[in-house]
């Protein structure tokens, strides 16, 4: 089970920001991902979604505060762990 930010792909600037929405995830990528991906062949469940229309995307670039429309542009990043980050090699 992983903890996932939501980021949002912003038109003003072409960067992805995070619209203040944190969700758990029992299997999902281990990498920044579209979160349409990460349930293609799944549905989304319907109170994601809700979230994600009713938070607004704020670049801090611009200054420009806009609603969200839809989701196809939202991505997944895993929140890091704050335990054992700096053990976390992989030596193979
Ligand atoms: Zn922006």
């Amino acid at each position: 089970m992983g903890k996932y930010q939501l980021h949002a792909l912003c038109d003003e600037c072409g960067e992805t920001h995070f619209i203040d929405i944190t969700i758990q995830l029992d299997e999902g990528p281990s990498k920044k991902e579209k979160l349409v991906d990460t349930f293609a062949g799944k549905e989304i469940p319907q109170e994601i979604i809700a979230l994600i229309i009713r938070s607004k995307l704020s670049c801090p670039h611009s200054g420009v505060t806009a609603s969200l429309t839809g989701y196809e542009q939202v991505f997944l990043i895993p929140e890091r762990r704050k335990k054992n980050s700096k053990n976390n090699i992989n030596s193979s």
